[in-house]
């Protein structure tokens, strides 16, 4: 297949019986599923949805989120999906602030979506649910009602996805390069994978594992549909049930996040043996940094098929490390894609040299604007290049280091401290299932890092244990790095995207002491 020549509705022409989302049972095929985005299309045409429109999905990982996906791309809907780990007053904020008329929700969120949408004006008439709910369409109704031709000529649809909220508030990205489409998909194709020959049209199937709303697993499963290749939805992430679905769908290529790294090599050895991963051609993974050791183990398991992007919901992939770019120089995130340039600034906006640390801005990236908010988009802008407000430098060869967020960084005593750079070492520890690091406000140093620590299954927690591993910090980090306290969690929060949410800790972490 031409890359010229992609594109999901004319594959499921040409090739009706190709498997697009092999599900338990029947596999789903390319002509199947198209039938079914048509019928939804013409069923929301039906409910009064015209171009332009705004419609929400609150969705977990299901086959439908892709018909949905589809059918309000080619319907020339402005698509909106929205993590379906939001609480009920976060989904309200959104499906208020993108203006949506409409809302595709299932069974387990149609209450919280159901007091959303009432603040957000939804019509009761624009509530459709996949799964049975009381107050909704039945999606599978309004498909059956639906006619399976094509609705009469395709539009090109929007997608606007809202950043995860880590450093704030859930700020809605608008970016051409999030409209996948079969006309936009070549170009995505040729811009950003271009150094990737791997990823190509062809008989390849793709474990969609990370959740659809977010910007990475959204992009990686539609670009997936308009290359002909079946799509694996995963309904969630679990360590053992990933690698049975690698084993028994023969997954190619994969978007993770390195949580799910670390939670698989964290299986006892008898339990990672016992599936057959050599399917596997590329595992993207971005979104938080990799520590090196988890990386260096997964490539001795894997082969050489994990790619690291770096990049944001704002500018998509700005860097690429291939695997063995990356074991060239363990730790580098990447060099830019085609047609992006990178510079670190300082506080000032002076371009730092190589070797040093700054803030990591961006140029070349098709371009974003925060839905109505002007002044933040111009925020994170400096010469036309754009910062996520990541701290890192590059090397005298270009390649490109994060250090960790502009807002994470805990200064001790005047020293800078990356938590990453400490969460990364008690990683490289047996004990330790997960590992994050706050700053705490102090009177002599302004602030010191608190490590807390998830103890891995078989570990011991208590004085003991952090002894050991503060004492493996010691020879591991400079003195000013070394944790001035360790304490066991249960389990750490994370996003869907992987992320640390590290003002949550600190929050709590802080409240601990005022109680
Ligand atoms: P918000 O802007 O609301 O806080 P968010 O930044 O979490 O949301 P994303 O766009 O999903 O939303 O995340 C982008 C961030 O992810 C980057 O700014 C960077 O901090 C982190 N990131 C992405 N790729 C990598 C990588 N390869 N290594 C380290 N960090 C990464």
């Amino acid at each position: 297949m031409d890359v010229e020549a992609v594109g999901f509705y004319e594959i499921a022409q040409k090739d009706p019986d190709r498997p697009a989302v092999p599900a338990p049972g029947v596999p789903v095929s390319y002509g199947g599923l198209h039938a079914e985005v048509n019928r939804l299309s013409n069923a929301l045409n039906g409910i009064g949805l015209r171009p332009g429109d705004v419609l929400a999905t609150v969705l977990g990982n299901r086959p439908e989120f892709l018909t949905v996906m589809l059918a309000a791309l080619q319907s020339g809907l402005y698509l909106v999906p929205v993590s379906s780990h939001l609480t009920r007053p976060e989904i309200g904020h959104i499906l208020a602030d993108c203006g949506a008329v409409a809302v595709v929700t299932e069974s387990a969120f149609a209450d919280a979506v159901s007091g959303a949408a009432d603040e957000a004006g939804i019509p009761a008439g624009g509530r459709v649910s996949a799964g049975p709910a009381a107050g909704y369409r039945s999606m599978a109704a309004l498909c059956a009602s639906g006619s399976a031709e094509p609705p009469g000529k395709r539009r090109t649809g929007s997608i606007m996805l809202y950043t995860s909220g880590t450093t704030g508030r859930p700020k809605g990205v608008r970016r051409p390069l999030l409209d996948i489409t079969p006309e936009t998909a070549a170009g995505v194709l040729r811009r950003t994978m271009a150094r990737h020959l791997g990823l190509e049209p062809g008989d390849r199937v793709h474990l969609a594992v990370g959740p659809l709303y977010h910007a990475a697993p959204c992009v990686h499963a539609l670009m997936a549909l308009h290359l002909g290749h079946a799509v694996v939805v995963a309904s969630r992430f679990r360590p053992e049930h990933t690698l049975e679905l690698i084993q028994r769908h023969g997954v190619t290529d994969a978007f993770m996040v390195p949580t799910m790294l670390h939670r698989m090599l964290a299986l006892p050895d008898d339990v990672k043996a016992r599936y057959d991963v050599s399917s596997l051609r590329r595992v993207y993974h971005s979104a938080a940094p990799v520590p090196v050791e988890t990386k260096r183990r997964m490539l001795d398991w894997w082969g050489p098929v994990l790619y690291e992007y770096y990049g944001s919901t704002e500018s998509g992939p700005v860097v690429l490390a291939e695997p063995d770019e990356w074991l060239a120089r363990p730790g580098t995130v990447g060099r830019p894609v085609d047609g992006v340039q990178i510079k670190i600034l300082d506080a000032g906006g002076g371009e730092l040299p190589a070797g040093e640390t700054g803030l990591i801005y961006a140029s070349g990236h098709p371009g974003f604007e925060y839905h109505g908010d002007p002044a933040e988009t111009a925020a994170t802008m400096h010469d036309g290049f754009y910062t996520a407000g990541d701290l890192g430098h590059v090397d005298e060869d270009g390649w490109l280091y994060v250090s960790d967020r502009r807002t994470d960084v805990i200064v001790s005593g005047g020293v800078n401290i990356y938590p990453a750079e400490i969460e990364d070492v008690l990683l490289q520890h047996p004990a330790v299932a997960d590992a994050a690091v706050i700053g705490v406000p102090d009177d002599d140093w302004g602030q010191f890092a608190v490590a807390l620590v998830e103890p891995a299954a078989d570990a011991h927690p208590g004085a003991g244990l952090a002894a050991v591993l503060l004492a493996h910090c010691e020879p591991r980090l400079a003195s000013p790095k070394h944790p001035r306290r360790l304490e066991f969690r249960a389990s750490l929060p994370r996003t869907p995207s992987g992320k640390l949410s590290r003002g949550r800790l600190r929050d709590d972490y802080l409240q601990g002491f005022i109680d």
